[in-house]
């Protein structure tokens, strides 16, 4: 039997690609730049291990509410890039009261689980980060 060959349509990519961000995120990721970056100069090291350098901020409270916590500083953590990985990658090390503790260990004054609490599917009790805060060596 007589076969005929494939077509094979070729690969043309298209004009248009996937944003990277929606432009509602872009509006609001311009806004808070120069809160996030005056904050990651004022804290000057990693919240975790101490290292200075360049340094992510952390949202402690992601998903539906990550847009409100990025200018809050009761809900973010100056981390650097090592060990912002580690607490995106390791929620079952690093939980959401582990990381509420260590805030509160590193900046006092920006603790209010109240505030954060607001921003949190699940609320996160004071008996949850002062056990979490044992875990934390500071
Ligand atoms: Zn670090």
């Amino acid at each position: 039997m007589k076969r005929s060959p494939l077509k094979r349509t070729p690969f043309v990519r298209k004009h248009t690609r996937i944003k990277n961000a929606s432009t509602k995120r872009r509006k609001r990721n311009a806004e808070v730049k120069p809160f996030r970056q005056a904050f990651t100069l004022e804290v000057g090291c990693c919240e975790l291990c101490g290292q200075g350098g360049l340094l992510d901020v952390h949202e402690i409270s992601g998903g539906w509410a990550r847009s409100k916590a990025l200018d809050k500083r009761y809900a973010i953590l100056a981390l650097c890039r090592g060990c912002h990985t580690v607490v995106e990658q390791e929620p079952a090390l690093w939980s959401v009261p582990r990381q509420i503790a260590l805030l509160r260990a590193r900046r006092p004054h920006d603790f209010d689980l109240v505030a954060i609490n607001k921003l949190l599917t699940r609320q996160v009790d004071l008996e949850s980060v002062e056990f979490a805060a044992e875990l934390i060596r500071v």
